[in-house]
């Protein structure tokens, strides 16, 4: 089996989105799709250990964003690698209360929709939700819906583990190499957990980390910038 056949599926990207009587939450995920016209019916599979998983089963509803194409790893990392458990994912980020109770992320939107669950399957470690279609809108119609293919290859973002497409890339048989893994500040290291990779030339503003700083040279506090991974889940880029 080559497991890098499975790249070559198409997906878009989305934030799922569901709320309790306290508290709101949504994370980042590729598995949306319409499964039926009349009535409208939208799927989406989450990962049991998710937060938003628990609220979707609690209040039997979710919403989705579909995001657009201009959008950096931060925002991805601010949804799709850090857990609302640990804190607001919704704190500074624009979004409104549905028709259906669940939050709706209008920042690096081009439209959503909301759903009532009808169904749900267990499938392992996921749970696949069927929702009818209970509201829909364009937030705006000029921006392009971000591909999975888009973000891989030009955002050079990858699935996290609770990802229902994440693979194990020790199991790839050709893992591409970085075309640079060096620039004059020294050697470039690259988060297992995001994808995010560690330029000593850029250094790091937001945690005071000047340019030219060596990757060695990073206080053992230091954390990756999108998903909060500490110094030692980083590797040498090759
Ligand atoms: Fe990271």
């Amino acid at each position: 089996m080559n497991l890098n056949a499975f790249f070559k599926i198409t997906y878009g990207l989305y934030i799922v989105t569901s709320k309790n009587d306290e508290i709101i939450n949504g994370h980042i995920s590729n598995t949306v799709f319409q499964v039926t016209a009349e009535p409208p019916q939208f799927a989406v599979c989450t990962n049991k250990d998710n937060l938003t998983t628990d609220l979707i089963k609690q209040s039997g509803v979710f919403a989705v964003s579909i995001i657009e194409q201009d959008v950096d790893i931060n925002y991805i990392g601010h949804f799709g690698f850090k857990s609302g458990k640990d804190f607001n994912k919704f704190q500074d980020v624009n979004y409104k209360i549905g028709k259906t109770g669940a939050p709706i992320v209008l920042d690096k939107t081009a439209a959503y929709f909301e759903c009532e669950v009808v169904q749900k399957y267990d499938v392992g470690s996921h749970i696949i939700f069927i929702g009818k279609v209970i509201e829909s809108e364009i937030i705006n119609e000029s921006k392009i819906p971000l591909t999975y293919n888009h973000y891989r290859n030009v955002i050079k973002g990858v699935s996290p583990k609770n990802s229902p497409t994440y693979i194990d890339k020790s199991k790839l048989e050709h893992e591409k190499t970085e075309n640079k893994s060096e620039n004059k500040s020294g050697k470039m290291y690259k988060c297992t957990v995001c994808g995010y990779v560690y330029e000593p030339e850029v250094g790091d503003a937001e945690q005071h980390i000047k340019p030219g700083t060596a990757f060695e040279d990073l206080p053992d506090n230091w954390i990756c910038p999108v998903c909060g991974a500490t110094k030692d889940m980083f590797e040498e880029l090759r």
